[in-house]
């Protein structure tokens, strides 16, 4: 076939595929368990199965509402006000979504200009930086602090500039494990007061989070709230990553702005998965049971590997382990993780897929969304490296 020569150049030059979807391909290659991509390798809850199922046979099948089905959007309020205190109206200020990766993209695409700043925390998951950049928008990173991955607050206003349009945080934060805090979310609040700047709280492991700690979620603080989508997703709290199914929730002045472009974007929601979910959030105890399930999960990666050479990042919550190698190896953290893969079949992470400034740390990440025969597997050959 002739070659086809665009006089268009890429609006992304600069990326790849995912990270996630070349270190599945590898697994995949080398025959490796994979704890790289964060998906469970466990059924969901066949109740869930049995909703969605009842959903098509009753005629759940044709386009659901622009902004989602409305018992979905109650019972999702009720569930925020419950957990949080905050009151949002089902009807202008909940929208659901194709994912988190469709809410924060669009809200992206609804809000950000040309030479726009965003202001964003590195490392960062990978899926903001492109819609910035789509957008023409102008990205400004914030280093996490690198022995703890904190936030520097005196740093993040000293980036604050009258460009700035917004900020993306995300706790429990992917990769690290680590929290946003009670005195983080303040600092944040009063960073931002008597500014115009808009906030994407991504909180898609809200309810994975140990040790008795509370997810302070941007939706708890007034201020804050009256200008931040808070974005959620099902497939992280139910297992079922593949249904692609989440939401965000903001003041009806920014929902407004955002279901314009949304309805142009993808017009609504898998019907039928709405139902299911709207009767299967009926009962709590099933996002509450969440954070003693995934706790175990942790606690069994954690010490499966004592005894190893990896030294254990703190996890406070997502169901991400990031593991330092540097008494191990003093390759780069690529070189590191596609030799796991290749020589000892265990498929991981590296940190630098989340951050392209800093790709001199020596730590990589592991999914311990797996069953226990998965990960007393995957521990017995990471305990002999
Ligand atoms: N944000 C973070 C931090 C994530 O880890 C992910 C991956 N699930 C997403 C957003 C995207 O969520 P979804 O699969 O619901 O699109
Ligand atoms: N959120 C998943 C992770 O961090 C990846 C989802 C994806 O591949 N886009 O591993």
């Amino acid at each position: 076939m002739p070659t086809f020569r665009s006089a268009i150049a890429s609006k992304l030059p600069l990326v790849k595929t995912t990270i996630f979807t070349r270190m599945g391909q590898l697994a995949q290659k080398h025959q490796a368990i994979n704890l790289s991509q964060g998906f469970p390798n466990f059924e969901p809850d066949p109740e869930l199965i049995a909703l969605v199922t009842k959903a098509m046979n009753q005629g759940y099948n044709q386009y659901a509402p622009m902004a989602g089905l409305l018992a979905l959007r109650e019972i999702i309020a009720k569930k925020i006000e419950a957990l949080h205190g905050q009151s949002y109206d089902p009807e202008t200020e909940i929208t659901v979504t194709v994912g988190a990766t469709q809410a924060i993209f669009t809200i992206i695409t609804a809000f950000i200009s040309p030479m726009d700043e965003v202001i964003l925390f590195k490392p960062a998951y990978d899926c903001y930086e492109p819609a910035i950049r789509l957008n023409g928008g102008i990205l400004v990173g914030v280093q996490l602090k690198k022995d703890d991955c904190t936030v520097d607050w005196d740093e993040f206003r000293a980036k604050i500039t009258p460009r700035t349009k917004m900020v993306i945080i995300n706790t429990p934060h992917n990769p690290s494990g680590t929290i946003l805090s009670k005195a983080d979310m303040i600092q944040l609040q009063e960073s931002l007061k008597d500014t115009g700047i808009i906030v994407i709280s991504d909180e898609v492991y809200e309810h994975i989070i140990f040790d008795g700690q509370q997810h302070e979620s941007a939706s708890r603080y007034h201020d804050l709230a009256q200008r931040t989508f808070v974005c959620s997703s099902f497939g992280k709290t139910f297992h079922i990553t593949g249904w692609k199914l989440g939401y965000c929730v903001a003041p009806a002045e920014l929902m407004r702005e955002f279901r314009k472009t949304h309805q142009f974007n993808v017009f609504s929601v898998d019907h039928a998965a709405q139902k299911a979910m709207a009767d299967y959030l009926k009962t709590p105890q099933h996002y509450l049971d969440l954070p003693k399930f995934y706790e175990q999960k942790r606690n069994l990666f954690v010490s499966g590997l004592s005894g190893s050479r990896f030294t254990v990042r703190p996890c406070s919550g997502s169901y991400f382990q990031l593991l330092d190698y540097s008494a191990i190896s003093e390759e780069n953290d690529m070189e590191f993780a596609e030799r796991l893969v290749k020589e000892h079949k265990i498929a991981s992470i590296p940190l630098s897929g989340f951050n392209t400034e800093d790709k001199t740390q020596k730590l990589v990440r592991f999914c311990f969304a797996k069953t226990t025969e998965t990960l007393e597997k995957a521990t017995a050959v990471l305990r002999t490296i």
